[in-house]
């Protein structure tokens, strides 16, 4: 039988995220680019995947869109919630995994998962920045740093300089005034990581921590993030190197069931 490739595109709030899938399972190629809904990042994380795959888009026989903005993305077979998606890919990635939690740029969900990938539960924080990417984005800027550079400050903090404020407008004047106190810049990048811990923390316990647990999106790239929720959570987290690509994963993987079903 001939190869069946499927595309799953999840057009973030703030990245785009291709990834292309050979029957089902091998991950032939992947792109992310750093700009989301409503700019080029879909069709070029869509071109640069293609491109390190040798492929043109005729040879794809489904395309499936996810995300936030998947209804913009045009040409798409099939067009899934995130939700369904992202706990297809976090069970691909992590077949034991029974808790997801995942934080985007925009919101962070909490979802519980059965033994076969099925989406059975969920929570959602999509009203307040608090507690998602967009708040470690800020707190960033305010630091002159690049989001990406937070985890290594988290490891080399000497202490930890707690934020009390769970609103990210007032947190972030709290942290300028923490700055004026020339406080040390590591241990008030650890009280960051810390307060997005509590804030995930709490929406993972109303929903219900079953172990293991697996974290995707983006901010499952930042460690010390991760090893926040760990001790806020009391419990080890797992992390795939593919954690940010989990909805695009699971949106191919949708498109070979859907793609297997009419061949
Ligand atoms: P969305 O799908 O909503 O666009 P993502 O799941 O791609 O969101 O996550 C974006 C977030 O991931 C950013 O807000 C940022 O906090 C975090 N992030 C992105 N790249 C990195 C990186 N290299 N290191 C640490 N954190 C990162």
């Amino acid at each position: 039988m001939a190869d069946l490739l499927t595309l799953g595109m999840d057009v973030g709030s703030t990245t785009s995220k291709c990834l292309i899938l050979r029957n089902g399972e091998e991950v032939l190629a992947s792109a992310l680019v750093p700009a989301g809904t409503g700019t080029s990042g879909p069709s070029r994380a869509l071109e640069e995947a293609l491109a390190s795959a040798g492929l043109a888009r005729e040879d794809v026989a489904v395309l499936t869109a996810t995300g936030y903005g998947r209804s913009t993305f045009p040409g798409a077979d099939y067009v899934v919630s995130e939700l369904s998606c992202h706990a297809l890919g976090a069970h691909a990635l992590c077949e034991e995994a029974r808790t997801v939690i995942d934080i985007g740029g925009q919101d962070a969900k909490a979802l519980r998962i059965g033994p076969d990938g099925k989406l059975e539960s969920f929570l959602m924080n999509d009203k307040c920045a608090a507690g998602t990417g967009r708040f470690l984005e800020v707190m960033a800027r305010v630091l002159e740093k690049d989001v990406s550079d937070l985890a290594e400050m988290d490891e080399q903090a000497e202490g930890i300089v707690p934020i009390s404020s769970t609103c990210t407008v007032f947190a972030e004047s709290e942290v300028i005034s923490q700055l004026a106190k020339g406080v040390d810049l590591c241990s008030l990048v650890k009280g960051i990581h810390a307060s997005v811990a509590v804030r995930t923390a709490a929406l993972a316990r109303r929903l219900g921590v079953v172990p293991p647990i697996a974290m995707t999106g983006g901010v499952a790239r930042n460690a010390g993030v991760v090893h926040a929720l760990e001790s806020e959570l009391g419990t080890s987290i797992r992390v795939s190197p593919l954690a940010q690509m989990a909805g695009a994963l699971g949106a191919a993987i949708y498109g070979y069931r859907k793609g297997s079903e009419s061949a």
